[in-house]
């Protein structure tokens, strides 16, 4: 059967799809679950200021964006509902959990098993009682290390993405890390075909990357465009990676966005990032140095699809 990306409209073949990016943000409340208005927003005024974003990176060429703000971080599904309305982009909504820290009581509480079947059933019935699935399982480790808590979370992905075929995007800085948790993933039978490693270009080795690459690991490099990222540096990643035979498993995203319900305006304090930069200056600076059109839309178009896809 072919493969199809689980939006919140609905399922959409892969083969209908172009540019993907798998890794962004729309709505994210960062103060944690246990903050009053934690994940609260008006749906008209985070329209009025997400939308002209996305806007803008549809006329680019996005086709589909994956929304990485996970339970903990923000998830609010009748806000992406009203952003899937406003938009012509296929939006992707994860099920998951974020760190330690932003872990809500709910799912605290809850046993391996409980969530096995708390992310299978949004994975392949729908979240929060609707008929919306899950595109994908998003989790995050703790900076220094995975803390039992976290353990439990990739133990549990790994079974509920093994249930459904979704696959599990991780929030991980560092190889030390990284090898770790695919330890983890891999004992609890998970093929690493089926695993991310989102925030990839925070280990400097490149060999790590390679080394995760070969374990069948999808090399996620998330901050195109961000001024915080040097671009030149984050080119050079991702040539190695294609130069190394990787190409099929390399991700490029910004990691950008997002509208902030804490904030008056909406907008984050370091401003709200657009999602063209892939488009206008990377993908530029990738051709000039002899990567095809054809190997673009492998890691832009057919990677994205092959790793969302299920
Ligand atoms: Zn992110």
């Amino acid at each position: 059967m072919a493969k199809r990306i689980y939006t919140i409209k609905g399922p959409v073949e892969t083969a209908a799809l172009g540019l993907i990016l798998p890794h962004e943000h729309l709505f994210t409340d960062l103060r944690g679950p246990h903050v009053p208005g934690y994940a609260q927003g008006e749906a008209s005024a985070v329209i009025e200021v997400v939308e002209p974003y996305l806007a803008e990176a549809a006329a680019a060429g996005v086709t589909a964006l994956v929304e990485c703000s996970t339970v903990g971080v923000g998830r609010n599904l009748s806000i992406l509902q009203s952003l899937a309305d406003s938009t012509s982009i296929h939006i992707l909504a994860p099920t998951g959990v974020y760190r330690d820290a932003y872990i809500p009581q709910s799912v605290r509480g809850m046993n391996e098993a409980e969530l096995v079947s708390l992310w299978t059933k949004e994975l392949t019935e729908g979240i929060e009682g609707t008929s919306i699935r899950a595109g994908f399982i998003k989790l995050a480790l703790s900076d220094d290390g995975p803390t039992e808590l976290e353990i439990r979370n990739l133990r549990a992905a790994a079974m509920a993405s093994q249930n459904s075929g979704a696959v599990i995007a991780v929030h991980t800085i560092g190889g030390k890390i990284a090898r770790q948790e695919m330890d983890i993933l891999e004992e609890a039978g998970l093929d690493l075909h089926r695993f991310i490693w989102v925030h990839a270009q925070t280990e400097p080795d490149i060999s790590v990357l390679k080394e995760a690459a070969q374990r069948g690991a999808y090399i996620e490099l998330d901050t195109v465009g961000a001024p915080f990222q040097s671009q030149p540096e984050l080119l050079e990643m991702a040539l190695a990676l294609i130069e190394a035979g990787f190409i099929d498993q390399l991700l490029l995203s910004h990691d950008a966005g997002w509208y902030d319900p804490a904030s008056a305006d909406g907008c984050p304090s370091h401003g709200f990032r657009g999602y063209t930069a892939l488009t206008r200056e990377f993908i530029p600076e990738l051709l000039k140095r002899g990567v095809t059109e054809e190997q673009i839309r492998q890691i832009t178009v057919n990677n994205p699809a092959n790793a969302f896809g299920f």
